[in-house]
Formats: structure tokens, sequence, C-alpha cells
């Protein structure tokens, strides 16, 4: 392996083939840090020539690699296992915005920009990137894109693959595909940009992206309505829908007992009801019009609901601090909950109509199994993905709930089959759900996906271990 480390040397610079372990090991531990893996060395190329050379030592040598953007992903995907035999290609480097075009109401960007950058470019040429989630700080476009990211602006705007109009990307073999088109028609042949998206760096190497742009609203709105079951939350969904249409860019439900924990963890933020409630809905619109026209499309439809009695009470935001601090409540679940001890997650999605019968069967199911657990329900109602994570009863460390992990995990998902829904709504499979998938999926279907992975990865290098 010396020759190879030194070819790499060779090919990007001493400097980017980091081998000493204090350097790596940020690299190699995952985000919710479950996992520490081994590698030969974590390289840092600076050019998508750069990454075409690499992959060819990797192929001329045999050895592995795990594209990694921030590592923020949550299924173990961006992280090698502990063989030590793959190398980590961090795409951090590749960080330049190439070119805007308003008039396509395109941007054209590499795969290591991180997306809050991208977000801001937009912004300078007054437009909106609406691709949000709270890892937007640290997360990478190209890690956005392997794992076709959703975020609380789905419902409007489509999850990444609905955002990007043409890739630029590094094959298995080391050959640059040079797709980075801004069309929005194109019927010449199979859709290799969708076959890439997704995919977890199983295919090749996103190098860059054409990404939509839209008009930036004149005017974006937040409320927070109170409710005492999910199907009440399903009916504010379609009275919303009705009053705002398009405007509607984001409906959040929240359990009460998520909150709580956001309260108790972070004692400076505070529910704005006087008496907490079962269910809460944080809903946001974008108004093309004005900040007046929101807030009054926002009170009717807040009238409507009360009057209806499918909420008992809500605020609307009367400022973009307010919104914020609304919306901050929804961002602090994830961290309280990590505060609260150790859990278990689930990123599931069902038909959105079926919402309120799956968590009301699902809850049953996992009380009478698993006595005492508490469901820290919350998640993008409006596009039928929950994330419904199991904490362990009051006052427990949680240790024996993560051994109960697998028969938790049998429970949630054999739940959401008998839905329709999907095991892994937004974040993929990474090596997580990789051997759960089987189950889920037709033999078919699975076949059609070890069919393409033989034939675009031949010799297994790209990500193996991960999704097939
Ligand atoms: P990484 O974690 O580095 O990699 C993720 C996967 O993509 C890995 O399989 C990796 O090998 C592959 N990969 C990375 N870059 C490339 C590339 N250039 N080419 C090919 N493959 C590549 N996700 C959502 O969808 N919605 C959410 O609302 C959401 N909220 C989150 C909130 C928090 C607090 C955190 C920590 C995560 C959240 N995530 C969410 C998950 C995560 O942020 C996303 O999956 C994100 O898109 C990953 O980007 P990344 O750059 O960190 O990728």
């Amino acid at each position: 392996m010396n020759d190879f480390l030194s070819d790499c040397r060779s090919a990007i610079g001493e400097h980017y083939v980091v081998t000493d372990h204090t350097d790596m090991a940020g690299y190699l531990t995952d985000w919710r840090r479950r996992f520490t893996g081994k590698a030969l060395a974590i390289l840092k190329p600076g050019s998508t020539e750069e990454v075409a050379l690499l992959v060819k030592l990797c192929n001329q040598y045999r050895v592995p690699l795990v594209p990694q953007g921030g590592n923020t992903g949550l299924v173990l995907g961006s992280v090698p296992d502990d063989s030590g035999n793959a190398v980590v290609l961090s795409l951090t480097r590749l960080n330049h915005i190439r070119a805007t075009d308003i008039i396509n109401n395109t941007i054209t960007v590499e795969a290591g920009c991180i997306l809050q950058t991208i977000q801001n470019a937009a912004t300078d040429v007054d437009r909106l990137f609406p691709l949000s989630l709270a890892a937007e700080g640290s997360c990478t476009i190209g890690g956005n894109l392997a794992t076709n990211a959703g975020g609380t602006a789905v419902l409007r705007y489509g999850n990444m693959r609905e955002l990007c109009l043409g890739l630029e990307v590094v094959t298995a073999q080391g050959e640059i595909w040079s797709g980075l088109r801004g069309l929005r028609k194109d019927n010449t042949g199979f859709d290799l940009r969708d076959l890439y998206i997704g995919a977890e760096g199983t295919l090749g190497i996103i190098t860059a992206a054409v990404l939509k742009l839209f008009p930036q609203p004149k005017a974006r709105l937040t409320a927070l309505a109170a409710m005492h079951t999910p199907n009440a939350a399903l009916k504010l969904l379609s009275l919303a829908q009705s009053h705002c249409g398009a405007t509607l860019t984001g409906f959040e439900l929240m359990s009460d007992f998520c909150l709580q924990l956001v309260v108790k963890h972070y004692p400076q933020m505070r529910l704005p009801f006087p008496q907490s409630s079962p269910q809460y809905v944080l809903l946001e619109i974008s108004d093309n019009e004005s900040a007046e026209h929101a807030e009054a499309t926002l009170e009717r439809l807040v009238t409507d609901a009360l009057e209806q009695e499918v909420i008992h009470d809500a605020v609307v935001a009367s400022s973009m601090a307010q919104s914020k601090g609304l919306w901050n409540l929804r961002e602090h679940i994830p961290l309280a909950q990590a505060d609260e001890g150790k859990n278990i997650k689930h990123d599931v999605s069902v038909p959105i109509s079926l919402i309120g019968e799956f968590i009301t069967r699902t809850d049953a199911l996992l009380a009478a199994q698993f006595p005492g657990c508490r469901l820290v329900t919350f998640g993008h109602l409006g596009d039928g993905n929950l994330h419904y994570n199991v904490s362990p009863p009051e006052g427990e460390a949680g240790d024996a709930l993560i051994a109960s992990q697998s028969d938790i995990n049998r429970v949630v998902h054999d739940s959401v089959d008998h839905f329709g829904g999907s095991i892994s709504a937004e974040h993929g499979l990474g090596a997580m759900k990789r051997d759960e998938i089987r189950r889920y999926k037709s033999d078919v279907e699975m076949r059609l996906m070890e069919r393409i992975k033989t034939a675009l990865d031949p010799l297994n290098l790209m990500n193996p271990g991960k999704v097939v």
C-alpha cells in the first residue's frame, strides 16, 4: 500500500494525503458517534481531475473508497468499516460556486460546497435555494445529492432530486461524465443523473451539480397551532392547502413530549401557550405578495381552523424573530432527545392520509411490548415523513432499550410496511439499513439494484458495504 499512497501523494500533493491518526479521527467517526471505522488515509482532492486520478489509482491498486462530504449522514454511509482497507475521499476542497444564471434560475456548484453557502449565494442574487435542514451549516451539496436529502421545504419545492438539473460525476472507473446541463426538459434516454442521486456514493463520485433556483418570497410567516390528535393535524393540512395553495412551504408535526424535552433541556425556550396540548403543528407560508398578505392568509386559516374545532389554540408569528423562535423549537427536538440520553431513531414515511392510523397502531404495539418506552414523534407531516424515535422509560439510561433495538425496529418497520410506507424516507440506507431493507423490498427490486451496482462498479470499490 505504500506505492498506492505514494502515487496518491504525487497526484494531489503530500499535504492532502492524511495518514496521521489524530488528523484522520474526525473523518472516521459518524455524526452520532455510534461507530468508528479505520482507513488507510484520508484523500482530499482539490478538483474533479484530481478525483478522477485518485479513482483510477483506487482501480489500479484495488482500494475501496468512501466518499465523504460534511459527515452529517445518519445511517453510517460516510464512514469506512473497521477493516482499514479503504480510503476516505473527502470532497470538501471542491467548494467553488462555478456559475449563477438568474434568467435560467440555476446555480452551478461543486460537491463540497456547504449547503448554507449555496443558500447565501442564491440570496445574494435575489433568488432562493430552498433545501433546508438542521445540518445545513455543515452538510455539503454532494452529500445532499448522494442521499437525496429532504428537509423542511419538500412540501413546496421537492427533495434534492427535484432540485437538481445536471451533474458532473467521476465514474467508478475514473472517467469524468460532464452532465452539467441546466435543462428542464431532456428526454434523451436513461436518466443517469437520477441514478447517481440517492446512490449514497455506491456508483460514482458527484463532483458538481446544476441546481434550480426560485424567486425569493416577499415574506415568510410561521404559525404554531395546538390540536388533540395527529388526525386533527391532517385536517389542518387539508385546510391549509385550501387557504394557502402553493404558498404553504412547511408543515411539521410535533408531539407534546417532543416540546417538553426541548424546554427541559433548553430552559431559555418557551412554549407560547398557557397550557400544553397533545400535538402541535408548525406551519410556514412563503408569500410572493407582501408580509401583510401573508399575515392575513394565516389569520384566515387559523380563524377557520378554530371555528371548525380542528385546533384549539394558535399563535401567528408577527416578526422574523418570532418565526425563528418557533422554528428553533422544532430544530432543537433532535438535540433535546440526544441530551435526554440514548435513543432509537426511525426515519419513516407512509401515505400522508394514513399517518394518524400509523401513529395510533405503532404506539399501541410498542406500549404492549416495551412498557414505559417514551415516543418522540415529530416530522415533516406534509410529506408523510415522520421521525418516529424511541427513548427509554423515565429514569433509565437506555442500555436495555438499545439491547432491544432490533426488536423495536422490527415492530416499527413492520408497521410502516403494513401501511405501504418506506423505512427510510430521507436519510438513505448506508450500512445501517442495508440488511433491513431486504425484508421490505421485493426480490425483483433488490436484484435490479444489484445489477445496476455490478454494471457501474464491477470491482465493488465505491463505498462497499453500503446500500446493496
Ligand atoms: P455525508 O454524511 O458526508 O455523506 C452522506 C452519504 O453520501 C454517504 O454515503 C457518502 O458516502 C455519500 N457522499 C457524500 N458526498 C458524496 C459525493 N460528493 N459523491 C458521492 N457520494 C457522496 N437529512 C435529510 O434528508 N433531511 C433532514 O431534515 C435532515 N436533518 C438532519 C439534521 C441533523 C442535525 C443531522 C446531523 C443530519 C440531518 N440529515 C437530514 C442527514 C444529513 O444531514 C443529510 O443526509 C446530508 O444530506 C448529508 O450531507 P453530508 O455532506 O454531511 O454527507
